[in-house]
């Protein structure tokens, strides 16, 4: 039987099945169509029934995880990455907001009610965090919702520069807004409809002003030719924008082009982007297709090098590498008490900071 011939009003059913995990399958999800209009396309609304906080699945096979939890209160993006996993996760990967927020909160408020120590969340796992946040508003909404609470950090992980609307967030010394960033001929070729590399910047100057801390991710970062002076370059832009605002930078993260074999077998399917795998990968412990293992420690020495140009003590850490890597690459000195431990030092710190 159909979804819509048991609920009424129910014009479409996405598959929405996600691959990763199995408690990350979305289920009941009602799709409705909306009369709002986006850039591309349209937004749905729909209700979820499933948990809207669940920590970060991390990965198998060895590979370090940070930690994370995650918010999810909406899904998909209105903007349009090449390497985007969200197109393998779902039939159809335009934003779907869910209407329940109120489901959301009274999870939120149960579950912080029982949480000792330190909590980094972020919404930025199934959706861009601030593309929409005009049209939306969730994430003013969540980082109201997590302010009685002095240990809870959320982070809103964008390529976008919609950061005006987070004039009205109270508390922005508990929030980090978080900016991904690529070389600008990996942002012209591989991330259609997102925000130019000088645009970001300019978005997280703003939000430093604004009071915020912000963070930097370089993931996926590429290989290709001439792939280290240009990425060099984006490390010099990041701390040209943040000056001498050095303490509200939480942390930058690193990690190299890595895709599920769902996303290789979509794209071909399509018959778009294939060029994407066409260098020389392997399957990794936890069945994602990588660069070699000398690649990636050549990637991060590298990012490294640049970074401590600038900061001896950058902030930096790996996106889902094995310990083997973190040790070549000679970052693992800086987790002696593993990842999540350095990053929740990293959240008190800033933190701590407005309360000094
Ligand atoms: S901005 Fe993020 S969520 Fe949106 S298409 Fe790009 S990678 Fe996917």
């Amino acid at each position: 039987m159909l979804f819509s011939e048991i609920v009424p009003n129910v014009t479409s059913l996405s598959r929405i099945s996600i691959n990763r995990k199995d408690e990350y399958v979305f289920l009941f999800e009602i799709m409705i169509f909306s009369n709002i209009d986006i850039e591309h396309g349209l937004l749905f609304r729909s209700i979820y029934k499933g948990e809207f906080w669940k920590p970060c699945p991390g990965t198998t096979g060895g590979y370090l995880c940070c930690g994370y939890q995650i918010i999810t209160p909406m899904r998909g993006c209105a903007m349009y990455c090449r390497y985007c996993v969200l197109q393998a996760y779902f039939d159809d990967m335009r934003p779907v907001v869910y209407d329940n927020f109120d489901d959301l909160k009274n999870e939120i408020i149960t579950k912080m009610e029982k949480w000792h120590g330190i909590v980094r969340f972020g919404t930025g796992e199934f959706t861009d965090s601030l593309c929409l946040e005009e049209k939306t508003g969730l994430s003013t909404a969540i980082a109201a919702l997590l302010e009685p609470w002095p240990q809870a950090i959320v982070e809103f992980k964008t390529k976008s520069t919609v950061v005006k609307p987070l004039e009205k967030i109270k508390r922005p010394d508990k929030v980090i807004i978080a900016f991904s960033l690529n070389t600008p001929r990996i942002i012209s070729l591989m991330e259609q409809g997102t925000a130019s590399l000088d645009e970001r910047f300019r978005a997280a100057k703003r939000c430093l002003e604004m009071g915020f801390n912000i963070a930097f991710h370089f993931d996926p970062i590429f290989i290709y030719k001439g792939w280290e002076k240009e990425y060099r370059e984006v490390v010099e832009m990041i701390y040209d924008a943040v000056g001498k605002n050095i303490k509200k930078l939480a942390w930058c993260s690193m990690g190299g082009f890595r895709a599920n074999p769902g996303l290789k077998k979509y794209l071909k399917e399509q018959m778009r982007h294939l060029q994407l795998f066409s260098g020389e990968m392997i399957t990794g412990a936890d069945g994602k297709l990588r660069y070699f293992r000398p690649i990636r420690v050549e990637i991060y020495r590298a990012m490294q090098d640049a970074f401590y140009k600038f900061q001896a003590d950058a902030p930096l850490y790996l996106c889902m590498e094995s310990h083997e890597v973190w040790e070549e690459s000679g970052m693992i000195g800086k987790i002696p008490e593993g990842l999540p431990a350095f990053l929740d030092q990293r959240a008190e710190a800033v933190l701590s900071a407005r309360a000094r």
